[in-house]
């Protein structure tokens, strides 16, 4: 730990973490959200005690918990593709870990929390419209199954925080709000990378056995080859992870390697977005002009950050293991490939995917009205019900799919003795969520949020805890209709 008092920046070196102390939100504080599930279920707290002004002090940087040494964490990345030095949390502090009472450990961390040696040019703050994006996006990313950092509370305040000329073209005056996230660590490809570019190899090893030991249990602490299991580990878990988000057309938007968790689950929720019509060349941050993270560049994206993890441990590896490494690194795209859920989203082959692309069809809706979808109305064609379905069965070669799909599936009706249709249906509505956080509806949530009306969001969180569930509340509000007119206009940038 870097024990330079004080959070003015500065480069640090020979060191994991900084002291760093949160700087109080001005103004009066707002609770504008929590996660019951997350603090009941990780934090074990009751809910009874959100309602005191202590608690929001607490969760927005005001008060420290007893005990708790606050800290920001100093990592490098590769941005963009070329490596950026030293970044940090530049407006984050962990404040510790808690063990709940099933036995996980949970980091916590204020997002939002004022200036760090790691700030840069930056004020240390975040504004309210990411912290609801990244608020909505932890929780509803883990009801949809799929690993990622949880939130547990965002509060609002009313200080002022000036965002730059991408947003919308000017200099805009914004609030700045704190979110309480949690993960079992925060750990990224860039803690180690900024260790081994310095040649802090002892710090390397150092970081990298206790990330080992506490959590890669299977892998043994005494072992020569620990460091290229640890590697073959976490190129396994990405390529998995991200063929989740391609399953629920998931871009994160800004896959540096800072923002790749070495526990392989989503961390830093920014210029995200679930891809509607479906488009491998839906880029979700406005900020990246060349595509580079496109959805359907994602997955290269993860093959980049492996290479440059193996880059980080090559100081630590022999020749031999550096060898094998690098043909662990030769089956990210493989495992990412075969073990898509999307096999299990059904339908689906490649030419169904080419449908869609043809007639840029709703991407889950398309796969959850298919799921939704009777035996009798496939074989009818009667999607008068189904928007995503209708807009996909005007291209040319869909009844020729349609065929083809009845077909595969009264075969496999021959086999089971069940009705295939309701197995399936029940099968597929369970992978293929009828309802994501799309810009759309977010920027709806954020608009009320800005007026300090946080309904929408309440009822987004609500809705998105069931995503695979049809609810009349969420059918009432639109969320499974085709977007809006003014959904296409929607940009979400870096500015945050
Ligand atoms: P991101 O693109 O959000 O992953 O952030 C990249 C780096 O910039 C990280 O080191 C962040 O902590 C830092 N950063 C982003 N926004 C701010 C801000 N408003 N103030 C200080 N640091 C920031
Ligand atoms: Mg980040
Ligand atoms: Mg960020």
């Amino acid at each position: 730990i870097d024990q330079v008092r004080g959070n003015f920046i500065r480069s640090v070196t020979n060191c994991i973490f900084s002291e760093a102390f949160p700087t109080p939100l001005k103004g009066p504080l707002r609770l504008a959200a929590v996660s019951k599930d997350a603090l009941e279920g990780l934090l074990d707290l009751d809910v009874a005690v959100i309602v005191s002004d202590e608690f929001r002090q607490y969760v927005s940087g005001g008060k420290l918990f007893p005990g708790s040494e606050p800290l920001a964490h100093r990592y490098g990345g590769h941005q963009f593709g070329y490596w950026a030095g030293q970044l940090g949390d530049g407006r984050a502090h962990l404040l510790g870990h808690y063990t709940n009472r099933k036995g996980e450990t949970w980091e916590l961390q204020l997002k939002g929390s004022g200036k760090t040696p790691y700030s840069r040019s930056g004020d240390g703050r975040a504004v309210v419209r990411s912290s609801v994006r990244e608020f909505l996006c932890s929780e509803a990313m883990y009801f949809l199954g799929i690993p990622t950092s949880r939130a547990a509370s965002l509060v609002v305040s009313d200080e002022p925080v000036w965002r730059d000329q991408f947003y919308n073209g000017n200099v805009k005056t914004e609030r700045g709000a704190v979110v309480l996230r949690l993960a079992k660590s925060w750990f990224r490809i860039g803690s180690l990378e900024i260790l081994s570019q310095n040649g802090e190899l002892d710090l390397l090893r150092k970081l990298l056995n206790f990330v080992i030991a506490e959590h890669f249990p299977s892998i043994h602490s005494n072992k020569s080859d620990k460091y290229l299991a640890f590697y073959t580990s976490v190129v396994n878990d990405t390529a998995c992870l991200m063929a989740e988000w391609m399953s629920v057309g998931f871009a994160h938007g800004v896959c540096n390697t800072d923002n790749f968790s070495l526990l392989s689950v989503t961390i830093d929720y920014g210029p995200f977005g679930f891809m509607e019509a479906y488009d491998p060349d839906f880029v979700p941050n406005t900020s990246d002009d060349e595509g580079r993270y496109s959805i359907g560049a994602q997955a290269h994206a993860g093959l980049f950050n492996m290479e440059k993890l193996l880059d980080a441990l090559r100081p630590l590896l022999s020749a031999a293991q550096q060898e094998v490494a690098e043909m662990v690194l030769k089956t990210f795209l493989d495992i990412y490939q075969t073990s898509s859920r999307m096999l299990l989203k059904d339908g689906t082959c490649l030419r169904f995917i080419q449908l869609m692309e043809d007639t840029r069809a709703d991407f889950t809706m398309t796969f959850r009205q298919l799921s939704e979808a009777s035996a009798h109305q496939l074989r009818r064609r009667n999607f008068t019900q189904a928007w995503a379905l209708q807009d996909l069965a005007s291209h040319g070669r869909f009844s020729d799919w349609l065929n083809v799909y009845l077909l595969r599936l009264g075969r496999q009706a021959t086999h089971s003795r069940k009705d295939p249709h309701s197995d399936r249906q029940a099968r597929m509505k369970s992978v293929n969520p009828r309802y994501v956080l799309r810009n759309w509806m977010a920027e709806s949530a954020i608009r009320k949020a800005e007026r300090n009306d946080f309904s929408e969001v309440a009822l987004l969180h609500d809705i998105l805890r069931q995503p695979f569930l049809t609810q009349a509340s969420a059918e009432q509000a639109g969320y499974a209709d085709k977007p809006p007119w003014w959904a296409h206009q929607l940009k979400v940038s870096c500015s945050s």
